[in-house]
């Protein structure tokens, strides 16, 4: 099969993770469309190239050495029916239909500016709507799959089809989706209210957040799973004392314990030096096992 038209070669992945880590892809492409995705899906498989789905990789992590497959990055993936300013559509009056690659904070501004309710408390989480629904994404107020109706994908025979939200296995951080390829997703949401108190809503959450995240650095996102009691994964490796620990440019945020950040030229294995270090310390001093919420792209997980 002809390698479909617009697929770059050797490119940079640095540049596509929120930490600024990792070394060179093979292949790599951001399709317009989901036939033009389809299109490079098949030609991928039928080359049996790997293939690693990419939102904005605020929650990834690429490895140091070359990968020999295809990224494959959603972030221009918009429905021919929409205009350029525009984010979504609807469904009916109370379920709205999202491209996979539109990215979350836009999404809730739209919906807020139009006073529909449903994703006002998930502001500030840096993301596309593939990768907020893929790892669910959310914060103290809910997660995304709450509001969750429906997700079209891509499947493993490379067929598009919605499959209801009640087929997958939600629960946190988590959706069940696996191999599925995310192409959109459709929301209910809450037609007919206050957009002045969605606005304000959404605008002290980001605020709250910034002020407990390194929000304007380069950083990993969280890194484990809180544990489902007892202290969050933060507050452990504070009080192991390990916030400021560094290994080559990456550090455990002073900020917050759950993010490292890069400082300096910081490499994908510095930053697993620090997430092994983190996971020994942890489960010798309390017994807790820290399960990773950060995604290392290409080698634990393939499509
Ligand atoms: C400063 C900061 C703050 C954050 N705060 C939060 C928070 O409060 N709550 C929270 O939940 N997260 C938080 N995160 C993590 C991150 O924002 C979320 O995980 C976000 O949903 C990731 O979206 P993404 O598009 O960047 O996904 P990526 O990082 O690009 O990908 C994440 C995973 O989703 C898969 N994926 C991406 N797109 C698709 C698709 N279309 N189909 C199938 N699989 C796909 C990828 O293969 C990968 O496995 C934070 C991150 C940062 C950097």
């Amino acid at each position: 099969m002809k390698r479909p038209e617009g697929i770059k070669t050797d490119i940079e992945m640095k540049q596509y993770s929120w930490f600024r880590s990792g070394g060179l892809s093979r292949y790599f492409s951001r399709p317009k469309s989901i036939a033009e995705m389809i299109d490079v899906i098949r030609w991928a498989r039928s080359e049996s190239h790997e293939i690693s789905l990419l939102g904005l990789g605020a929650n990834m992590l690429f490895p140091d050495e070359y990968f020999d497959g295809l990224v494959l990055q959603t972030t221009k993936l918009k429905s021919t029916m929409l205009k350029s300013n525009e984010n979504f559509q609807f469904f009916n009056e109370s379920e709205i239909d999202v491209s996979a690659g539109v990215q979350l904070e836009r999404l809730v501004n739209s919906l807020n500016s139009q006073g529909l309710a449903g994703l006002e408390n998930l502001a500030g989480i840096p993301g596309t709507i593939g990768g907020s629904v893929w790892g669910n994404a959310g914060a103290g107020h809910g997660s995304i799959s709450e509001q969750v109706v429906a997700v079209q994908c891509i499947d493993s025979n490379c067929e598009l089809r919605w499959i209801s939200a009640d087929e997958f296995e939600w629960s946190y951080r988590y959706s069940g989706i696996g191999d599925h390829i995310i192409c959109a997703v459709r929301f209910r949401v809450e037609p007919n209210s206050d957009p002045v108190r969605l606005q304000e809503s959404s605008r002290d959450l980001k605020a709250y957040k910034e002020s407990v995240q390194p929000y304007e650095q380069k950083s990993t996102g969280c890194i484990f799973r809180n544990p489902e009691s007892g202290p969050g994964a933060g507050q452990l490796i504070d009080n192991a004392g390990l916030k400021g620990w560094t290994v080559g440019g990456a550090k455990i945020s002073e900020l917050h314990g759950n993010f490292i950040v890069n400082e300096s030229n910081a490499t994908t294995a510095d930053v697993l030096e620090l997430v092994h270090t983190i996971e020994e310390k942890i489960f010798s001093q309390t017994g807790i096992r820290l399960d990773r919420e950060v995604i290392l792209a290409c080698q634990e997980k393939s499509r």
